[in-house]
């Protein structure tokens, strides 16, 4: 199944993200999934708690927030939206153009926020990974071409869910 190979890869770069923050215990991973990424969130979930059960994280969490497309119309840059992939062959509702339209939102596919903690203490660290690398990864793993590396780091993206 094409999402297990996703979940593990969220998972090892989760749990490398939390080893060098000092953590040994995932508590949560958040994961921002656009509608092009090409992943069934329920699918993600459910490879995602095979992978920890039985097994030192098994608690951990794993949120998948879905991000709808979003369109700009090039011709009267007008921004629009839809839910499936279908929604990039709509016509823009301004001025009716059919092309060339530049996708603003929807081929994320990268771990937003990620909460561990210590099991020496009971201290919650919350931790922001929006790290290129870790998108980067993901994104090759998804086979999800291009994406727009420029976007913000979880860290300020992670607050406004
Ligand atoms: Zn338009």
């Amino acid at each position: 199944m094409h999402e297990m190979s996703i979940a593990q890869s969220i998972l090892d770069i989760a749990l490398e993200e939390i080893a060098r923050q000092g953590c040994d215990r995932l508590d949560l991973i958040r994961v921002e999934c656009g509608a092009l990424a090409g992943v069934v969130p329920d699918s993600l979930q459910f490879c995602f708690e095979a992978l920890v059960q039985g097994g030192p994280h098994a608690a951990a969490r794993l949120e998948v927030v879905s991000l709808p497309l979003r369109l700009r119309c090039s011709a009267c840059g007008r921004t629009f939206g839809g839910e499936g992939q279908e929604a990039l062959w709509q016509p823009c509702p301004a001025c009716g153009a059919l092309t060339g339209h530049t996708v603003e939102q929807g081929k994320e596919l990268q771990i937003s926020h990620l909460e561990a903690s210590a099991s020496g203490g009971p201290i919650h660290k919350p931790t922001a990974c929006g790290h290129a690398a870790a998108r980067r990864a993901l994104r090759k793993r998804a086979g999800v071409p291009g994406g727009n590396d420029a976007n913000s780091c979880g860290a300020q993206r992670s607050g406004s869910q």
